[in-house]
């Protein structure tokens, strides 16, 4: 069964990809469902895609652990910000968490790791633009917090996320994510939305967390 939405993502990452001499398969599609009530997220699944992404912990707790009984390979990543009391969850729950951003917030998330021998994939987020209501470390915080994450909490940081100003041409917010990436030795970057994934695959994006492209507007709910 195919899903239009899904099907025309699908192609334009592919184009945006060969346009940037980059290999299609190295940029993975999160499908953010965000919102969706199950009914929305099977066609996506029976169209063939198994990755994607919620904002909250709670939200992805009522809806997926059914869907992951169904077709135990899907695979879930938090795309959303995180508290601490809910590192236990998260990491039960999640294959991927994109948005570490705190020391408290890594080690509770390495204290979970250890309990209950789950290891997701892990993203540290940068607030490229400074932003005040927006989560993520610092861009001259980066580079300390990475390594502590690292030394200090032992985790296996995987790479970085940002999500830049909605009001700012994103280029710049993507080449800073691939920089501080690059100094860290890091390969994965998470960047890129219904709006500018083009854009941030040309810039290196490894993760693209896609929704509204997909399934739909979200404004009316
Ligand atoms: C909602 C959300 C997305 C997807 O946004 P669209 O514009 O619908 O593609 C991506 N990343 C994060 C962090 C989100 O919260």
């Amino acid at each position: 069964m195919s899903h239009p939405g899904l099907e025309a993502v699908r192609r334009r990452i592919r184009e945006a990809a060969l346009a940037a001499g980059r290999d299609p398969a190295g940029i993975s599609l999160i499908a953010v469902s965000k919102t969706f009530a199950a009914a929305d997220i099977e066609p996506v699944i029976s169209a063939g895609q198994r990755v994607f992404g919620e904002n909250r912990v709670q939200e992805a707790k009522a809806k997926w652990p059914d869907l992951k009984r169904k077709k135990p390979d899907l695979e879930l990543h938090l795309i959303g910000p995180l508290q601490s009391n809910k590192a236990g969850d998260a990491v039960a729950l999640f294959d991927a968490i994109h948005t570490i951003d705190r020391t408290k917030i890594a080690e509770a998330i390495a204290a979970e790791i250890a309990r209950q021998g789950r290891k997701p994939q892990l993203f540290i987020q940068i607030n490229t633009g400074l932003e005040p209501q927006k989560s993520g470390i610092g861009p001259d915080a980066a580079d300390s917090f990475i390594a502590h994450c690292r030394d200090r909490a032992g985790l296996a940081i995987a790479g970085l996320m940002c999500i830049p100003p909605l009001d700012e041409a994103p280029r710049r917010h993507f080449e800073l994510l691939r920089q501080i990436a690059s100094r860290n030795l890091l390969s994965a970057l998470s960047m890129g939305m219904s709006s500018d994934f083009e854009e941030a695959i040309s810039c290196g994006a490894t993760h693209v967390r896609v929704g509204s492209a997909i399934f739909g507007d979200r404004t009316d709910r």
